[in-house]
Parts: structure tokens; C-alpha cells; sequence
């Protein structure tokens, strides 16, 4: 009769239990739901960078175009990454977003039978990448929004073979200090994979940095990823990479697709790698939209969890004891401002944006106002 049914439950129970990620709402489609104009909205909502594509990212892709019929080759991407962080080639692993390393992570160390270690509102890939391989979930409860390291390390099982950090994390916008990292990884078991995401690296204050790149010197057990998406205006195009110690390097390459990464992503990330002004402009135009939204949140009397990111979480206030984020987030769709809202996040009464330019900073905190209101 239901042979759809029974197909179905040819799928690991594990994979059927997977709650789908949920994107930030496209443009396009906001647009056709409320017949809108896409060039009028405003989306801050995936953490994009709001001035696009480098320009000479942008001239990198089209000179790649006429080389399409091939198949790609990573070597430059990888060589490039390898002399500006200082490390190996064959420590570099390439994904097709840092997302794909994620799960690079999670194939090549989890297996039903194993567990991962993250944190309460962390980033949401680390419970797809767990529970894609039948791992189990071991959540640890959040402390003041951020990783609590020592808690971390304690929830760690004799079953456990990965540990996902995000550094600062996505969607709170806390960081961890070098310090308080470091003293993880010198205590965490050695026999534990200990993955620190690092998407946002690029939007930290140079001097809050970590050095662990460094420490994958030190630290065998150690996978850091890094993107394209965010900084440096790539998020489209899907280009991310790992470093970590050869020999993990080369178990996480035997289950990465060996065309993962595309030739115009790849020739694009060569190129926005020596973009230095693109880089530096846009991580000041985060540190003033950072400064023009927080002093919007605060006139409004919002709060927020202080970002070391590209966003800010800010808490819009209950009505009694009803949440009043979602009807928030909805009113602001209907003025044409898309934003994140968190309760996929188990942080119901927030919601997350991006900094824009300074004038869809401005739209929102309008927007937001007038959201408020009603
Ligand atoms: C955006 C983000 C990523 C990177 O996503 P890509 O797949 O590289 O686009 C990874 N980790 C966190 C915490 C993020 O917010």
C-alpha cells in the first residue's frame, strides 16, 4: 500500500530524526510573498558581507569562466592558503563552504556508537554533522550565552571523538580568549577531535585573535576551519578550508568529494586572499555598522549579547510572559527587513542581525522601531 512509507524507512532512523536547516529567507522570496520590490529589501539575516563580492574576486571568476569545461584543481587555493598561514599543503583540507569541513569532520570520526560534544546555542551544523553518522549529541548547557569550556570538557565520554568549538560563535556572537582555549586544548583527552570554527576570525580585533593555526603545530587532535563566506564576500560561491595535522588531513580528504570546491570558487578565493583593502574595509564598515546598530538597540532600550562577530542577537522584550521575537521578525518582514530569528536556536525571545551598510542599519533600526510599536 504506502510503499513511499516503506521506502522511506529504508533511511536510518537517525537520518529521518534530522530537523533541517533553517536559511535565512531569500530576497527573492520575500519579494514574491508579499509582492515586494527585491531592490527595497533589506537582508541581514545570514551574515553576508553587505558590500558583495570583492571586485577582484568579481574579475578572478570572469577570467575563469572559458576554463568551466574542466574539472577543478585546488593546488593554488591550497598553496596560497598554505604560504600565508604557514603551513603545510598537506595540512590544508578544502570544502566547499567551511560547512562541507564540518562535516568532512563528522565523517571521517563519527559512527553510530560515538558522540560529539557542543555547546547550547552553537552553531547549527554541529548537531547535522553528528547526527548524519548516527552519533549522539552530548548538548551542553550555554553559560551566559557563550561556550562553557570547563563544562565541555567534563561532558566529555569515553564514546566521544568530537568536540565542536565556534569561536566567536554564530548566533550568539561570544568569543572564547586564547587563554581559555588554549587550556582546553591542553586538557582536553588526546584522543578527541577538537574542531574550533572560525568564520568569523576575520571581524576580531586583531590583538583578541587566537594563534590556532599555531597550535595545530602542538595540538594533533586539532581541526580549525575558516571561510570565505564571510569577510571576504564569498558566501555564493561556497569555498571554506580546514588546517589541521597531515595525517587527519589525509583521513578527512578520503571522504571529501574530490571535486568539492568549484573552479570559479576556487579562483575567486585565490584572488580575495590578496584583496587586503577589500578585507580591511569591510571589517571597518562592521565596526562602525556594530557601533550605528548598538546605538539604535540602546535607544530603543533592547538588549543584547555584546558580539565579537559580524551580528548582534538583541532580545526583544515579552509582552507578560509571551515571546514576542517571531511577531517581531514577522512585522519586519513586512516592512521588507529580513533578520534571523532564533528559536530553532532554543532562544526564543531573540533574534539575530547582521550588520549592513550604514543605511540598511538605519532601515532596520526604523523598521525595528516601528515593529516595536504595535
Ligand atoms: C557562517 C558560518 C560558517 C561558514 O559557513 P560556510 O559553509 O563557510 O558558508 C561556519 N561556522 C559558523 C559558526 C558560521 O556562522
Amino acid at each position: 500500500m504506502s510503499d513511499i512509507k516503506d521506502l522511506c524507512e529504508l533511511s536510518p532512523a537517525y537520518v529521518r530524526a534530522i530537523a533541517p536547516y533553517q536559511p535565512g529567507k531569500p530576497i527573492t522570496e520575500l519579494a514574491r510573498e508579499f509582492g515586494l520590490d527585491e531592490r527595497a529589501i533589506v537582508k541581514l539575516a545570514s551574515n553576508e558581507n553587505p558590500r558583495g563580492i570583492s571586485p577582484k574576486a568579481l574579475a578572478a571568476v570572469k577570467a575563469a569562466l572559458p576554463e568551466l569545461a574542466r574539472y577543478p584543481d585546488g593546488f593554488e587555493l591550497t598553496q596560497a592558503l598554505s604560504q600565508r598561514l604557514g603551513v603545510a599543503m598537506q595540512q590544508i583540507v578544502l570544502g566547499n563552504g567551511s560547512n562541507d569541513v564540518l562535516e568532512l569532520a563528522g565523517m571521517a570520526f563519527l559512527a553510530p556508537g560515538c558522540s560529539a560534544v557542543y555547546s547550547q546555542h552553537a552553531f547549527a551544523v554541529y548537531p547535522l554533522a553528528t547526527q548524519a553518522r548516527g552519533a549522539r549529541s552530548i548538548v551542553v548547557p550555554a553559560k551566559n550565552f557563550g561556550h562553557d569550556l570547563e563544562a565541555m570538557l567534563a561532558a566529555i565520554q569515553p564514546d566521544t571523538h568530537v568536540v565542536f568549538i565556534a569561536n566567536p560563535n554564530n548566533p550568539t556572537g561570544t568569543m572564547l580568549t586564547a587563554a581559555e582555549l588554549e587550556s582546553f586544548l591542553s586538557r582536553a583527552p588526546k584522543n578527541v577531535i577538537v574542531v574550533v570554527d572560525e568564520a568569523y576570525n576575520e571581524y576580531l580585533d586583531p590583538a583578541l585573535r587566537c594563534p590556532s593555526v599555531k597550535w595545530v603545530g602542538r595540538f594533533p587532535n586539532l581541526i580549525v576551519t575558516r571561510t570565505f563566506s564571510k569577510v571576504y564576500g564569498l558566501a555564493g560561491l561556497r569555498v571554506g578550508y580546514g588546517v589541521c595535522h597531515a595525517q587527519v588531513a589525509d583521513l578527512l580528504n578520503r571522504v571529501r568529494q574530490p571535486f568539492n570546491v568549484n573552479n570559479l570558487a576556487i579562483a575567486a578565493a585565490v584572488a580575495a586572499l590578496t584583496d587586503e583593502d577589500f578585507v580591511r574595509e569591510s571589517y571597518e564598515l562592521n565596526v562602525a555598522g556594530m557601533a550605528q546598530l548598538l546605538a539604535g538597540c540602546k535607544r530603543l532600550g533592547l538588549a543584547w549579547i555584546p558580539s565579537y562577530g559580524n551580528f548582534v542577537t538583541v532580545e526583544i522584550p515579552r509582552a507578560g510572559t509571551q515571546s514576542q521575537a517571531g511577531a517581531v521578525f514577522q512585522k519586519l518582514l513586512k516592512l521588507g527587513v529580513i533578520v534571523r530569528p532564533l528559536a530553532g536556536y532554543a532562544m526564543p525571545d531573540h533574534l539575530r542581525v547582521t550588520t549592513g551598510l550604514p543605511q540598511e542599519n538605519a532601515r532596520f533600526l526604523e523598521a525595528l522601531e516601528a515593529a516595536l510599536k504595535v
